[in-house]
Formats: structure tokens, sequence, C-alpha cells
């Protein structure tokens, strides 16, 4: 007869049959439960404990037609090794990643060729002043920053993305439990009552973005992300007309895995956040099937500002069409310290540290 060991609902210790209470228990923590519920959550679990499946993705992926090839301009950085592409009638002089001049027309070889752009809606102008206004009323940037805060580089630049859309179905189930405790005479009683919590549903992911471009910084992009796909239109060569877009050199094998790894952790923390009322939640065993999908290469815009202080270059990035701006411009400790000394002389090391995070986190975003 084949065996069947059953694990313990609250512990996943293996659980004996009590012939004189007609119970199982579990060795390991001293729960008992009734054989019928055993195999309830037995059933649940062998049902929910799948592989995760390989999804069929489509992806879109057209070479330029002989016509577009034509009209579009391929350069390569010699200073940064970046491939750059453009329309005719663009004259690209400095490198979009790092500025550097040396900057050459090459041979057009055959890409990935877009199937759709955003184009620019912040103009120069209006990216120039947001670099300005960011300085104003910021408490803490080092004094360095304090005054003739010139742009050294503005650069207008389209970054490759891949698109993924799809449906992720999952079943997540949960050990959770509520923990009471209360006084009886003259004991304390804690109780500690154990659940098994059962999630199952659907998630639609649209335009989900993965950067395809190995030369973009993903901190950068996944900042000032999102964009709004509703802006996007076909794209011809003449889109790039005075910008210059990075070519994707992250191919869709990796970017698949990307995505995937994406959309599962996403659909996790989704339904973990729909079982509340626990005071402990353990996942117990998780089914995430994302059977087909399709995946799309597009270019978002962007402006890359860099300004020089002391010998370092910082750069600014700044979303093409909704304006969103994020930076690697520090804090200035010495200001921090200062400023938390002045106000409370004798301040704890814990308020010290809630000062810290609201700097870190208010004052400067
Ligand atoms: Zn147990
Ligand atoms: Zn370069």
């Amino acid at each position: 007869m084949a065996t069947l060991t059953y694990k313990c609902p609250s512990c996943g210790s293996p659980l004996v049959f009590d012939g004189r209470s007609q119970d199982m228990t579990c060795g390991s923590c001293g729960n008992s439960f009734e054989t019928e519920t055993v195999q309830q959550v037995n059933a649940i679990e062998q049902k929910t404990e799948k592989e995760p499946n390989s999804t069929n993705w489509q992806v879109e992926e057209r070479p330029f037609s002989p016509e577009e090839a034509a009209r579009t301009r391929s350069y390569s950085c010699s200073s940064c090794g970046a491939e750059l592409l453009t329309d005719e009638t663009t004259v690209a002089t400095n490198c979009a990643f790092c500025g550097s001049p040396s900057i050459l027309p090459t041979q057009f070889t055959q890409d990935t060729r877009p199937s759709v752009i955003i184009p620019f809606t912040v103009s120069k102008e209006q990216a120039t002043a947001m670099f300005h206004n960011y300085f104003k009323g910021k408490k803490l940037i080092p004094n360095l920053f304090l005054r003739n805060n010139t742009i050294d580089e503005i650069r207008q630049l389209y970054v490759p993305y891949w698109l993924f859309t799809c449906q992720a179905d999952a079943q997540i189930t949960y050990n959770a439990t509520q923990v009471r405790s209360y006084r009886s005479g003259q004991y304390r009683v804690t109780q500690t009552r154990h659940f098994v919590v059962n999630r199952s549903g659907t998630l639609d992911f649209r335009d989900l973005p993965v950067d395809a471009s190995s030369k973009m910084d993903n901190e950068i992009t996944e900042s000032i992300e999102p964009y709004n796909m509703s802006g996007a239109i076909n794209f011809s060569p003449e889109t790039l007309s005075g910008a210059l877009a990075n070519r994707a050199d992250v191919n869709s094998e990796e970017s698949k895995r990307r995505a995937d790894q994406r959309i599962r952790t996403t659909t996790e923390n989704t339904f973990r956040s729909t079982v509340m009322g626990y005071d402990s939640v353990i996942p117990r065993a998780s089914n995430i099937q994302i059977p087909d999908g399709t995946s799309m290469p597009a270019l978002y815009p962007l402006w890359h500002i860099t300004t020089k202080k002391e010998g370092k270059t910082y750069t600014f990035a700044i979303n093409g069409q909704t304006g969103e701006l994020t930076c690697n411009i520090p804090f200035s400790m010495a200001k921090l310290i200062s400023w938390v000394v002045g106000i409370t002389g004798g301040i704890t090391a814990v308020g010290f540290l809630i000062l810290f995070l609201i700097a870190y986190l208010g004052v400067l975003t």
C-alpha cells in the first residue's frame, strides 16, 4: 500500500494518526487536526503546487524595410560604445549618452525595428527649466549646487523597450494565523488560530515595459516611468528627427525572462495584499500560469542632462512625455547633521533616524 505523508497545516511537519483520539497529531508543534481537515488542506495544496509554465510569447519582430533603412542613419560612439540611430536629416555631432564628440557614422545594419514611438511633448526649454527649478527650496542640497548650476549638456534620446501584454492566472495558498492573548484566573492564555487561505484570480498586464538598452541604467529608466501609451504613434525613421535613438541590444529572449520575473513578482505582491486581518501570513504553495502573450519593440523619449561639479559629472533624466525627473545628486550629510543638531541639541538616535528618513524621502524628492 502506498503511503501518503500528510503535512501539518500549521508548521509543515509530518503528521501521525492517533488511534485513540482518531485525529492526526503533529509531533513538532503539538497541534492535532481532524483527518477530514487535513485531507482538504492537502487537496488545495496539490491543486496549487504546479511548475511555472513556459509562456508562448508572440514577438513582433520585423526588419526595417529597404526604403526605411535608406532613410535611417546609424552612428557609433568610439568613447562609450553606444550604438545610435537617427533619420537622414539629423546630423549627429555628440553621443547621446556620454556627450563625446567622437561619434562616427557607421554602415546601417539590420536591427530590431521599433513598432511604435512616443514622441517628445516636453520641449528643450521646458526640460531646461525643470533642471533649474529642481534646486529651488531643497534644504539639503550640497552647497556645491546652490549657485551656477549650468547645464553641461542636454541631449534628446529615445530609449528602446520591449512592451509585454499578457494575462497571469494565479492560485496562491497561504498559511495564516490570528493570535489572541487574554488572562484567565491566574493564567495568561495565548490562543493561536490557524487558517489556510486560498486566493485565485487573473491579472491583466498591458504594455509592461522592459528596458531593451544595456547602456541605459535601469534605475534611471524605472524611476521616470510610467509612460502613457495613448501618446504612441507608429514608427518611421522621420519620427526620430532631431533626436538620437539607442539601438536595442537586449534581445527578446533576455527581455522575456525579465518580463516573466516582473509579472510573477507583481502577481505575488497583488495577491498577498488581499490577505488581510491576520497576524502572520506565509505563502505555502503558488501556481502562476502565463499561457501566452505579446511582446512589441518601442521607443520612449528621454531628456538626458549632465552637469559638472568639481570634476564629477551628475546626471539628470527627464521623461520626455510626462516631465518626471530623476537625478543622482546626493544630499549633504554635513547639512543634515548640522540641521538636526541645530534644531534639537540632544536628540536620540531614533529621532535622528526618523529625520534621516524624512529628509531622504520627503525633502529631496
Ligand atoms: Zn505542526
Ligand atoms: Zn558615447
